[in-house]
């Protein structure tokens, strides 16, 4: 496909996705100015990312190292915001906080301690939200609920970090709505110890009205923007 034609394409995905964005703030008396859309790259190429910035979408998440840290390194020279929102190993931490601003998924006090340590080596600093398990599925990563305010503690004592507050993915099999709500009865929690704890990322494609309507700042789409992944291979 020429670059023209998926210029087009994503600039159709684009237009959907905001339209969408504007008739879940129209519902609830939201304002878009409140939200940060966040392109989810992953599987797509850098070439990807280049067009999504030309069209104005500066923030773009991705879930796997490997793949993150070359694409980050070929945008370079682009003023990108890099969202690391995928289950994060302790022995890839080095490699995430060189190019990651903001890292989604922190869920256990072992990866803050090494986060914390390589941000200092790196003389970074990073925004690290709490993910919070909205289910028992513990394959999926997050802390549980009544683990998440400690946690909040401990990252908003930890050097070379900023706690920016929580993230979410709904479960599967549960009305993304509720799931969404008792997210944001966590976050108003973690805000009462940590006011400047301000960011909810919830919604992705298939339920950012529901995150809308829940109080999301930040959402994270990939298919509506890009287009459906191939099947994972790894
Ligand atoms: C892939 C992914 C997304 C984007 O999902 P879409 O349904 O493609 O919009 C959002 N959040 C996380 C954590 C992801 O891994």
């Amino acid at each position: 496909m020429t670059e023209t034609t998926r210029r087009d394409e994503i600039a159709a995905g684009l237009a959907r996705v905001e339209a969408d964005i504007a008739s879940a703030c129209r519902a609830v008396g939201r304002t878009r100015e409140e939200l940060t859309l966040i392109a989810v790259s992953k599987t797509y190429p850098a070439s990807d990312v280049r067009l999504l910035a030309a069209l104005g979408v500066t923030d773009v998440g991705e879930n796997r190292d490997q793949e993150a840290c070359v694409k980050a390194r070929e945008c370079a020279d682009l003023d990108l915001t890099w969202h690391f929102i995928g289950q994060l190993q302790t022995n890839k931490v080095r490699s995430v906080v060189r190019y990651a601003d903001v890292v989604h998924s922190v869920d256990r006090s072992r990866l803050v301690t090494a986060l914390s340590g390589e941000a200092v080596r790196a003389g970074r600093t990073i925004t690290c939200l709490v993910q919070v398990a909205l289910d028992d599925d513990p394959a999926r990563g997050g802390a549980r609920p009544a683990e998440v305010a400690p946690l909040a503690d401990v990252l908003a004592e930890a050097p070379g970090l900023r706690l920016g507050g929580v993230m979410a993915v709904a479960p599967l099999g549960e009305e993304p709505g509720r799931a969404f709500a008792r997210l944001r009865e966590i976050a108003q929690v973690v805000r009462t110890d940590h006011p400047e704890a301000g960011v909810i990322s919830a919604g992705m494609s298939g339920d950012l009205a529901e995150a809308v309507a829940n109080g999301a700042t930040h959402l994270r789409v990939g298919t509506a923007l890009l287009g459906r992944r191939k099947p994972f291979v790894r």
